[in-house]
């Protein structure tokens, strides 16, 4: 089907974004066309917006608009449990469990050598950094429970050790082989609550 450049431009543009396909792309740009122009100028300037103002912490790396981010800026939680966890919707899922009281730190991805992915690639030496002369006392491996998500705990796990750290990993019991982000609260919870010692 032949559309005028600037809507094709769109559908395009829909057509790039993660789970959206050729038919979804463009019931979406017809659907934009259809909003009125303050509509569609504030979904515009949303995703302009995000893209400015959201960035990383610099300690837990976690996607925030400040640095340090709420949750390390905090006094009430506890700094010196650190949950690690791949990508930082997992925080999210963590916090809507209510239960974790700690702080995070986020690697952005899991170790995969099939994907070319090795420990400089994630935010491993910055874990580490942080953990010099700090008051850790507890690190819990919430990776994902996939190969990469275990490996990357295990990995972890020995480079933690020697430094007196106690590292524990979230029980099993989340489906094997999905996404942490979408494990419901109760499973969640339940996992943290029977996390084991590495
Ligand atoms: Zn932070």
């Amino acid at each position: 089907m032949q559309h005028v450049a600037p809507l094709a431009k769109l559908i395009e543009q829909f057509r790039a974004l993660p789970g959206i396909g050729a038919k979804t792309a463009v019931r979406l740009a017809y659907h934009v066309l259809d909003m009125d122009a303050a509509r569609a100028r504030s979904l515009a300037e949303a995703i302009l917006e995000a893209k400015e103002k959201i960035g990383f912490c610099n300690t837990c790396f976690d996607l925030s608009d400040r640095n340090p981010c709420a949750i390390c800026a905090s006094e009430k939680r506890d700094h010196t449990t650190v949950c690690v966890v791949e990508q930082p919707q997992d925080v999210a899922a963590m916090e809507r469990i209510h239960d974790y009281n700690g702080v995070y730190h986020v690697l952005h991805g899991a170790l995969s050598p099939l994907e070319g992915i090795g420990p400089e690639n994630l935010r491993i030496r910055e874990l580490l950094a942080r953990l010099r002369d700090s008051e850790v006392k507890e690190i819990i491996m919430a990776t994902n429970p996939n190969v990469e998500g275990e490996a990357t705990a295990m990995y972890l796990a020995r480079l933690l050790k020697p430094m007196g750290i106690r590292v524990t990993r979230i029980a099993h019991g989340l489906p094997v082989g999905g996404d942490l982000e979408y494990a419901d609260e109760i499973t969640l919870a339940k996992a943290m609550e029977n996390r084991v010692e590495l």
